[in-house]
């Protein structure tokens, strides 16, 4: 094990490395920082999220800035602002006793408190693609003395479409300079831009070990807490035959969300440490022979079932510990069968999934909650296939047949589909008062208590999408759609303004190409979308406007004309 004393880190950084709570370099800090310590080329890095990237390029960078050179010395590109000001905090910390100004530019903040503190200097920028290229259009920022160019996350830069941008930034950029790229996973397409604009590029990879089962899929869900309930529903009744254990934080959360469920007609019971060791056999017993599918329990009350075949581990709330994560997973993907575990995660608890990942060294995938036409579909598939059987395999069932004769003669066959079809599908519906959208804005690295206030960014777009109130399109349903397809954040998207048969919203320009591309195509209450910059339309508007205006002696533009040609 080394540590970070191992390397030729100036003393006022270890010190700032020691004030930041980090003992030992983590693995791919280990690695990258004997090479970069004392290197002038490009270099890539890979390494799962979670595992310190930030600090494995920020230790170096920091040391190599010349404090008092003028001009900004190192550019970092984020996919996100949130990720762009996580970086700006860390590096802060990182020259917290050489006293480097760090400057985080991305769009949403209003662009000038950016221009004040670029005229007055700063020595690292760390921006977001779209805003840095603003900075750039407005000769704002200029990168004629940049030393070292720094590419993090981007596998996610070019997932969220920011190629253009970033040649762009890179042509700005002067040949005597370093480009370093950090990842998590290296594409062909990384490939191919570490093979455009890098030369002979040091590469290190940190191969992934993983904590937890590989059979397990690990899923997780943004949801406010106070729709937490409602979406466990969703996701029991869109999976085929779930038999799982849903984990809870208390006995009196068990007890409470194991009646819910009761009541919404799931096959479910508590399991918790208030219950007298009968009762817990009897509930135990049940739950293997599989005449309860869901079983509600805590840690503790978990511990001792030894139940392995779960299609299903459900955290409806994150636990405590990573450890307990890993235990609590471990019940699913057994003997070479792919388990799922879900984790419902409020948008305040973000970030505490990625530390769970760091020390998982696992991916956690994020997904969205169905919506009831989804989970419609996937139950009709089913009863669909059980309906088949049972027409193959009456079971003994046959003695009923004659009291149902009668409808035969009464009824179509498209009718008594019909009937059946209601019958059936009502079952499901009833629980679902409204389609209401229950994917939370994403907020990720974002700590509580350090929340910002929604602010529109003042670099907005709108755009106009072909579905409206006529197909019962909810805002919130645009916007987790938004959200969750185009990577883009909650405070990205603006006003949204639902009509009879379109809608139009804002969205934050950076982002603006990348939603296009992800609704265009897209069904929204079974619509196919296309999407238009409605600014276009406007201008058309507008001309159409200014064309009935001309000749007209009132109109208000003639007015200023006139008083302006007056002076
Ligand atoms: P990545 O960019 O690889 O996803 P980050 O750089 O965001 O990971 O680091 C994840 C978390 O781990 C951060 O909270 C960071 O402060 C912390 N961290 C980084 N390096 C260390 C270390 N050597 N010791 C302890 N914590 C660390
Ligand atoms: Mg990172």
């Amino acid at each position: 094990m080394s540590s970070f004393t191992d390397y030729k880190i100036d003393a006022d950084i270890q010190k700032a490395i020691v004030d930041m709570g980090f003992t030992q370099p983590s693995e791919i800090q280990a690695q990258a920082l004997p090479i970069l310590l004392d290197y002038q080329g490009d270099f890539v890095g890979q390494a799962q999220t979670g595992t310190g990237k930030t600090a494995a390029y920020g230790i170096p960078l920091v040391q190599k800035i010349n404090k008092n050179a003028q001009g900004v010395q190192a550019i970092i590109l984020s996919p996100t602002r949130e990720l762009a000001v996580q970086i700006s905090e860390e590096l802060i910390k990182i020259s917290k006793y050489k006293r480097l100004k760090v400057l985080a530019v991305y769009g949403g903040q209003n662009i000038g408190v950016q221009l004040r503190a670029l005229k007055q200097g700063v020595h690292i920028v760390v921006g977001t693609p779209g805003r840095v290229v603003d900075h750039l259009h407005r000769q704002s920022l200029n990168l004629g003395q940049i030393q070292n160019f720094i590419l993090d996350e981007a596998d996610e830069m070019l997932d969220m479409g920011f190629l253009e941008e970033i040649e762009e930034i890179l042509s700005n950029v002067g040949k005597q300079r370093s480009i370093w790229l950090f990842s998590a996973t290296l594409s062909n397409d990384i490939r191919r831009i570490a093979n455009r604009f890098m030369t002979d590029p040091e590469e290190i990879r940190v191969q992934h070990k993983t904590a937890t089962i590989a059979n397990t899929e690990e899923i997780y869900y943004a949801v406010k807490e106070y729709n937490k309930f409602e979406a466990l529903c969703r996701l029991i009744d869109h999976a085929p035959g779930m038999y799982a254990i849903i984990f809870c934080q208390t006995r009196n959360q068990t007890a409470d969300i194991a009646e819910k469920l009761v009541a919404k007609g799931f096959k479910a019971e508590a399991l918790h440490g208030d219950m007298n060791q009968s009762q817990r056999e009897h509930v135990m017993g049940k739950f293997k022979k599989k005449g309860l599918t869901l079983l509600v329990a805590t840690d503790v009350a978990a511990r001792g079932i030894d139940i392995n075949d779960l299609t299903h581990v459900i955290n409806y709330s994150l636990p405590q510990e990573s450890e307990s994560y890993i235990h609590r997973i471990g019940r699913t993907g057994r003997a070479g069968k792919t388990g799922i575990a879900i984790t419902l995660i409020t948008p305040e608890e973000q970030y505490k999934l990625r530390r769970l990942e760091g020390n998982t060294r696992k991916k956690i995938t994020k997904s969205r909650i169905p919506g009831i036409e989804e989970i419609m579909e996937s139950y009709i598939d089913r009863t669909i296939g059980e309906f088949e059987a049972a027409i193959e395999n009456p079971g003994g069932f046959d003695r009923y047949f004659s009291r149902w004769q009668p409808l035969v003669k009464k009824y179509t066959p498209e009718e008594i589909t019909k009937g059946f079809v209601t019958l059936l599908s009502r079952e499901i519906l009833e629980k679902y008062e409204d389609d209401k959208e229950l994917n939370a804005p994403d907020n990720f690295g974002q700590r509580s208590g350090f929340r910002e206030k929604r602010t529109f960014s003042d670099n907005m777009v709108e755009l106009s999408i072909n579905v409206g109130q006529r197909d019962n399109l909810q805002t919130g349903t645009l916007i987790g759609k938004i959200c969750n397809l185009a990577g883009v954040d909650g405070r990205q998207i603006g006003k949204v303004y639902i009509q009879d048969n379109q809608t139009q919203f804002k969205v934050d320009a950076e982002v603006a190409d990348a939603v296009v591309r992800k609704l265009t195509g897209i069904k929204i209450s079974g619509k196919t979308v296309t999407v238009e910059h409605a600014d276009a339309k406007f201008r058309n508007l507008k001309k159409v406007m200014e064309k009935k205006f001309t000749g007209r002696r009132d109109s208000p533009d003639h007015f200023d004309k006139r008083k302006r040609f007056s002076k």
